[in-house]
């Protein structure tokens, strides 16, 4: 969200824009897992649950979304909430869409050569006048070590907690209301996905785990954590254990940044590199995005000047 952010605001500059992802299509932490249950197509948001649009900005960019289909309120989580649709990564999608964005590629090193930026990506190294990094604080850390210590230092001083996420489809609605905050300690969040606006096939749920309870499984085999959390979702809640149709688990090792910098994205303009995400604004979806969108403003000033 933060980098396609930074790209969306960029686009219609004279600058030519590449975007960089690793994962294999749309999302980051905003994802979407399909699967086959039953013979249906599935999917779950196993990421961002629900997103609020509160800054003026971003609620003209969410009503443009809504315009084109890609998201819909979800009043049962909030008045301010939203969601994509079909899926939580529609938006991302959309916005990768209009764009030449790289799927599969990691950037593996970021190096100055003169005047311009290399980006080695396996076998292919990309020359840019501007680097813009949009990644969870640990892999900025990371990815920056050699080019811009001084951020990545900041980057090192972030931790994020980790999330296990829960998929699992029942062959019969279970007697829970669409959303559950528990506060056992265990689960933090709960779900009827299949209760979201336009979601296809039966009864599914997403179960976060609390950030206590993810570390203390935190090297567990996921299988292992399913079965785990969906009884810990079950006990939590006071409802019968019933078999589900079709389970999983995926771990989150950075799900939210748990302290952040309020100091608004990192941005040098002699170098010609800004860092943006989550971490760097707010621990959300919105956060993301006006992080993406404040730096791609100081690289546009930056150009101009
Ligand atoms: C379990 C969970 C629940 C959440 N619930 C909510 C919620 O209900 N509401 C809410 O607003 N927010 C929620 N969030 C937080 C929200 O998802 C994030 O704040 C937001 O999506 C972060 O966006 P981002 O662009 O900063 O980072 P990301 O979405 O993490 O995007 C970073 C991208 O960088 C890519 N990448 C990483 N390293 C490299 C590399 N070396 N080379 C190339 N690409 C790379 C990744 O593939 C990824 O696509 C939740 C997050 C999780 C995990």
């Amino acid at each position: 969200m933060a980098g396609l952010s930074a790209a969306t605001a960029l686009a219609g500059t004279a600058a030519r824009i590449t975007v960089l992802d690793k994962g294999r299509g749309p999302g980051g932490r905003m994802a979407a897992r399909r699967v086959e249950i039953a013979g249906d197509q599935v999917s779950f948001d196993h990421g961002a649950q629900y997103f609020t649009a509160r800054d003026p900005a971003f609620r003209a960019a969410v009503a443009a979304w809504e315009q084109a289909g890609v998201a819909a309120r979800w009043p049962v989580a909030g008045d301010d909430a939203w969601v994509g649709t079909p899926g939580m990564n529609a938006c991302v999608r959309h916005m990768a869409a209009g764009l030449d964005v790289r799927w599969n590629m990691r950037a593996e090193r970021l190096r100055r050569d003169g005047a311009v930026w290399q980006v080695e990506a396996g076998e292919t190294v990309f020359t840019a006048a501007t680097v813009l990094v949009a990644v969870p604080a640990e892999q900025a850390a990371v990815l920056l070590a050699e080019a811009a210590p001084d951020f990545a230092a900041r980057a090192a001083g972030i931790a994020s907690a980790p999330c296990w996420a829960v998929m699992a489809s029942f062959a019969e609605r279970l007697p829970l209301a669409d959303t559950l905050r528990s506060d056992t300690g265990l689960i933090s969040w709960a779900a009827r996905n299949s209760a979201k606006p336009g979601r296809a096939g039966g009864e599914t749920w997403v179960i976060h785990a609390s950030p206590a309870r993810s570390r203390e499984l935190i090297d567990l085999p996921k299988d292992a954590v399913a079965r785990i959390l969906l009884g810990d979702f079950f006990a939590s809640t006071g409802t019968a254990p019933t078999p589900p149709q079709h389970l999983d688990a995926h771990r989150w090792l950075y799900a939210q940044p748990e302290t952040r910098k309020s100091e608004g994205p990192l941005y040098d303009p002699e170098l010609r590199i800004g860092i943006a995400g989550d971490w760097l604004h707010s621990p959300r979806v919105e956060g993301a995005w006006l992080s993406g969108r404040a730096v791609a403003l100081q690289e546009r000033l930056a150009s101009t000047s």
